[in-house]
């Protein structure tokens, strides 16, 4: 694939189809979803049998990663190499029509496919893994005490290069039948956010360890995806 395309190849398995107006492949839209969350579903199967994992990851370019412990089932799973099909949702607001039929979800999703498989090269996987906490914590690095090798063997560290990938997006009011509109019915969207609170201090916390500069952005009222997305208000 051309690493310069704005678009992600569209074949038979990513055409969106069902409401085609909400798709698209842009490659900036399916970023801008993938950094403003870290959590995933990653689908795959073995044997015959589906299994839909929750878990975390992160994304390079075009590579997303995800990891766990050595003895995970799905992590075996992957390490010989496996098609998965990754997606991610936000959800951004629930859509009340004036009849149950065209009741809605305003959400921002990705869909992505590719082969996962397990990443040998100790370099690319230390690397992976700080750039895991870099990722949430931009400059935790330098403070959090260094990976130690048993830690890195103890890890299975998995990366997909995307082959193609999808966002879809709903946003706006109901759409109900025309002649529906008259009907006093409270209709509109109620909007659905993921805030940050106030950090709660470990009770073990070394005695005077103050609250780090680099977690200024994850303030009390933030939104999650915006912390992450790096445009939250603190952020700056
Ligand atoms: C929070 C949320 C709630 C939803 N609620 C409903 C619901 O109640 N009923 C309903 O019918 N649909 C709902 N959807 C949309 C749903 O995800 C599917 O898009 C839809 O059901 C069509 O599925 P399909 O397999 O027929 O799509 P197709 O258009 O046939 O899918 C073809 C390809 O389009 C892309 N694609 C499809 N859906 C998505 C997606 N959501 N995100 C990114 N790429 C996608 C993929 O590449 C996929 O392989 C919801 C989505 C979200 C995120």
């Amino acid at each position: 694939m051309n690493e310069m395309s704005n678009r992600y190849p569209v074949t038979n398995r990513s055409k969106v189809r069902r409401l085609p107006k909400r798709g698209s492949a842009e490659r900036a839209q399916v970023y801008a979803i993938l950094d403003a969350h870290f959590l995933c579903h990653i689908g795959y199967v073995i044997d015959g049998q589906p299994y839909v994992t929750p878990t975390g990851y992160w994304r390079h370019g075009d590579r997303i990663y995800w990891h766990g412990s050595s003895a995970s089932r799905m992590l075996r799973a992957q390490t010989a190499g496996i098609p998965v099909c990754l997606t991610v949702t936000l959800l951004d607001g629930l859509v009340l029509a004036r009849s149950g039929f065209h009741h809605s979800i305003n959400y921002r999703s990705v869909m992505a496919f590719g082969q996962a498989a397990k990443v040998e090269d100790l370099e690319e996987k230390t690397a992976a893994l700080n750039a895991y906490v870099q990722r949430l914590y931009p400059g935790r690095n330098a403070e959090v005490r260094a990976i130690q090798p048993q830690e890195l063997k103890a890890t299975t560290l998995l990366g997909m290069t995307i082959e193609e990938a999808t966002a879809k997006v709903r946003t706006g009011p109901p759409i109900d039948d025309e002649e529906d509109y008259a009907l006093p019915v409270w209709a509109g969207v109620i909007p659905v956010r993921q805030i940050i609170g106030a950090p709660i201090a470990d009770p073990r916390l070394a005695p005077a360890t103050p609250l780090p500069s680099h977690l200024a952005p994850y303030a009390d009222g933030e939104a999650l995806d915006e912390v992450l997305s790096g445009t939250a208000k603190a952020a700056g």
